[in-house]
């Protein structure tokens, strides 16, 4: 059987360990050669002239809500429109009906998921308090990390008192695993709730008011302070405000392994967005006014925040439009899988002057670092899985409902106006998204294990 050979001439390289001008080789797959030149090397050729060539995006944080509610996106479309956003890799969250607390739930979601998937894929499994057993079965099924609940904030996942928690990061570690926590306090939480209420509130603001910063500050240094004096590794998700990441960045120099992520509607979404969306624009946590939202963009270039995830959570319009009159009565989380890079790229790169090895770190090489993922994924070396985004860095173009190959198309960031644009999206060698369109059946997408030893030559870089 011969070997299938890619080439992909003309393009900068743009990885996370520098920006260069090289030629691409791809056999089998996998990443063969990084060259000045393969205009001699036979095979099937990709122009790359003008582009610049990132590691496909690894999106660590998903809800596409298969098996359960796949009427709200399903990993078909949800994986579709995270190609079509540079995204290669999603990993995704333990919600479901039931919840992916075990074993069998866990088989249920990876078969249903390896059916219909066109990206790479992982999943996360739900810390609920089970029995460090359970979470070792869970583990060795190849769960990338455990979620948990601080607060009680999603339907049917249960949330970890302080005590719970301490156990579980004690299993966590005796696991070697990690634990991902919805860091919100619940106790402020559903005060700000009653206070709302007690005053009648059902405006849009009202979510925000709800849930301040403080909400999120105080259950991040708590989580901190519990995984350091454990011993246990901690991810924060949806890091919102920069008093988080200053609190990650702390913790990090006093030698704990705590690490964040941050997610698009933090950095290119403020409380104007809120107003004017309602429903549209309600997660968790809430957006953050103007001043919350320069902050945290402050914090961005030190290299802290390891990854940006999408927390892309779709609901169907008239689950969303429930909250047109009362804030409240909207599910929690938003539509932004297929935009969250280009907003990035466009807002960080060419805005805010950011360089693309920052970009290509926070998108792809950090998450796959830690979920064990890389050098398979995140990376452009030899030996790693070809998993690349083809970008027209100077395009411009305007964010439509039509494009997005989402179940149900909206997204809070409809109608922007972004400098970049994905052209194409490659998963092991294979094109899965060209000129607007997925060129793959659903179940392409494979199931990704953390690899415990990778044997990964380094790669040859042009002096
Ligand atoms: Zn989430």
């Amino acid at each position: 059987m011969g070997q299938d050979v890619l080439v992909i001439t003309g393009g900068t390289i743009a990885a996370e360990y520098g920006t260069f001008k090289a030629d691409l080789i791809i056999r089998d797959g996998r990443i063969a050669g990084i060259v000045d030149d393969a205009r001699d090397i036979s095979g099937e050729r990709l122009d790359a002239s003008g582009l610049v060539v990132f590691p496909g995006g690894v999106d660590m944080h998903t809800h596409l809500r298969e098996p359960s509610r796949i009427e709200r996106e399903g990993f078909a479309h949800g994986t579709a429109s995270a190609a079509a956003g540079g995204i290669s890799t999603v990993v995704d969250m333990p919600q479901a009906d039931p919840l992916v607390a075990d074993v069998a739930s866990f088989r249920q979601k990876r078969d249903a998921a390896s059916r219909s998937a066109v990206v790479d894929f992982g999943l996360h499994a739900a810390a609920i308090g089970q029995s460090i057993d359970q979470m070792a079965a869970l583990k060795a099924e190849g769960a990338l990390a455990f979620k948990a609940f601080m607060c009680a904030s999603s339907p049917g996942y249960p949330r970890l008192n302080d005590a719970a928690l301490v156990h579980t990061l004690r299993a966590v570690r005796e696991l070697d695993s990690t634990l991902i926590v919805h860091a919100e306090n619940d106790d402020l939480l559903q005060d700000g709730l009653a206070q709302m209420a007690a005053a009648g509130r059902i405006d849009p603001l009202a979510h925000a008011e709800s849930r301040p910063p403080i909400v999120e500050i105080e259950a991040v240094r708590r989580a901190i302070y519990l995984a350091g004096a454990t011993g246990a590794r901690l991810h924060i998700a949806h890091a919102s405000t920069a008093a988080t990441v200053r609190a990650v960045a702390r913790a990090r120099k006093a030698g704990h392994s705590i690490t964040c992520e941050t997610c698009p509607q933090y950095l290119v979404m403020d409380l104007g967005d809120l107003l004017r969306l309602g429903p549209f624009a309600r997660c968790a946590p809430a957006l953050r006014d103007r001043a919350e939202v320069e902050a945290l963009w402050a914090v961005m270039a030190q290299g802290t925040v390891a990854a940006i995830c999408s927390d892309h959570s779709p609901y169907t319009l008239a689950e969303k439009q429930a909250g047109n009159e009362d804030i409240f009565k909207a599910p929690l989380g938003l539509n932004v899988i297929q935009v969250m890079l280009p907003s990035i790229v466009d807002e960080g790169i060419h805005r805010r002057g950011l360089s693309y090895t920052w970009f290509a770190n926070l998108s792809a090489a950090g998450p796959a670092r830690l979920l064990g993922l890389y050098p398979q994924k995140g990376s452009i070396r030899v030996g790693a899985d070809a998993d690349l985004t083809l970008w027209d860095m100077e395009q411009q173009w305007e964010v439509r409902r039509e494009d997005l190959l989402s179940r149900h198309p909206w997204t809070p960031l409809e109608g922007r106006r972004l400098q970049g644009r994905v052209i194409r999206t490659i998963v092991r060698g294979r094109s899965v998204f060209a000129d607007g369109r997925i060129l793959v059946e659903p179940g392409t997408g494979q199931f990704l294990r953390a690899a415990s030893s990778p044997a990964i030559a380094p790669a040859v870089l042009p002096v």
